[in-house]
């Protein structure tokens, strides 16, 4: 009999984690699929994807965490690419995304004409403010702003020749007031429902550039999301002393707009989170983790490297200091107790189109969930 128990129990968790993993990967295919466009700032792509994280966070069961709606709106200028996007050099039409990438600030262009080089990876054209760089890498971002030139980043190895004509059609459109929403959710505590243990993570993506062309964004960031909603399940179905807050941030891309936008209008007072648990870049791990924040709570980072040494969990869990790197950085400023890890190592794609789930291991959600639950207990008991 006690051997039966034993051996059904260990099928549960052994189930129990296939499941965890398989939910975390079907969370990162869904948030990359061309519906959600790179969860940013075309084909409604950042609203869709906060429409289907509200839906996510209700069916669990969470309660959203002020009022009577998940989202919390707000709005930041951004400049868009939603159109065309074509670049022809030397009679040779460019792949956006693969060959190319439009500077995200970049007024948009329609022209054609000859190029001055200027040196060996500068091109440009006077008349039409339009500036050609190559590179060896690509890399995009977005932007909240708009400049009065163009300037087009080319794979180096795509046009190593001087001087020579192009042929461009590059539409942008600068939303003013591009309208984001956060997403809020939060489980009841058993008994000090006022004080808060958070969770965090930004969704959105840099979206699409050109009509044909967008950037899935796995890793950065529905990897974190996919743990945020995993431990969202969890927390659910097992409440907690303290309350558990979940933010799923918007505009972390253009320079953390949401998490700056939070904490200006906290819907809890910023002082009743005892600590608050960042996440960005959660899909790989072969060569474990770095905490940001590490060196400013020593003791809470001594106590995660107790529990990972403990439950056999990460290869290793490195310390690095202050950075305004992700949505952590603005609570850190306000004095609120902040962990932002990420993991390291695995696949390399970063910013870039290759940034797909299917390339994505997601190879230590299960121990990161074991870390963080395990983490969040210790903080409790004391
Ligand atoms: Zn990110």
């Amino acid at each position: 009999m006690k051997y039966l128990l034993c051996l059904s129990l260990l099928f549960t968790s052994t189930l129990s984690q296939a499941q965890d993993i398989a939910f975390g990967k079907a969370i990162v295919d869904t948030l990359t699929k061309p519906y959600f466009w790179g969860r940013g700032y075309t084909k409604d792509g950042m609203k869709k994807a906060a429409d289907f994280l509200s839906a996510q966070l209700s069916s669990y069961g969470l309660k959203p965490l002020s009022n009577d709606s998940y989202l919390q709106s707000f709005t930041y200028p951004a400049n868009t690419f939603p159109g065309a996007m074509t670049l022809i050099i030397d009679g040779k039409a460019l792949t956006p995304g693969r060959d190319f990438l439009v500077t995200p600030n970049s007024k948009g262009i329609n022209a054609k004409g000859t190029l001055r080089q200027l040196d060996s990876a500068q091109f440009i054209s006077e008349k039409n403010k339009l500036a050609i760089i190559l590179k060896d890498t690509l890399n995009w971002s977005a932007a909240p702003v708009v400049a009065d030139y163009t300037v087009i980043e080319v794979r180096k190895r795509v046009v190593h020749n001087t001087a020579g004509t192009f042929d461009a059609n590059i539409e942008n459109e600068f939303v003013k007031k591009f309208k984001a929403a956060n997403v809020c959710a939060m489980v009841k505590g058993t008994r000090q429902p006022d004080s808060f243990i958070f969770i965090t993570a930004h969704y959105d993506h840099l979206g699409g550039m050109g009509s044909d062309t967008y950037f899935p964004g796995a890793n950065d960031n529905a990897s974190g999301i996919a743990l945020l909603l995993n431990l969202a399940r969890y927390y659910a179905v097992n409440p907690q002393p303290y309350s558990i807050g979940f933010i799923c941030f918007a505009g972390e891309e253009i320079g953390l707009k949401g998490s700056e936008y939070y904490t200006k209008n906290p819907l809890v007072p910023l002082k009743r989170i005892r600590f608050l648990l960042n996440t960005d870049l959660a899909g790989t791990g072969h060569d474990g983790i770095t905490v940001v924040n590490a060196k400013e709570y020593p003791n809470e980072f001594r106590l995660m490297n107790e529990i990972n040494d403990a439950e056999h969990l990460l290869p290793v869990i490195k310390s690095r200091g202050k950075a305004a790197n992700s949505d952590h950085y603005y609570f850190s400023e306000k004095g609120v107790p902040a962990f932002f890890f990420y993991t390291m190592g695995g696949i390399a794609a970063y910013h870039d189109i290759n940034d797909r789930g299917e390339t994505l291991p997601l190879n230590e959600h299960e121990d990161l969930f074991k870390l963080v639950v395990k983490f969040n207990e210790r903080l409790m008991a004391k």
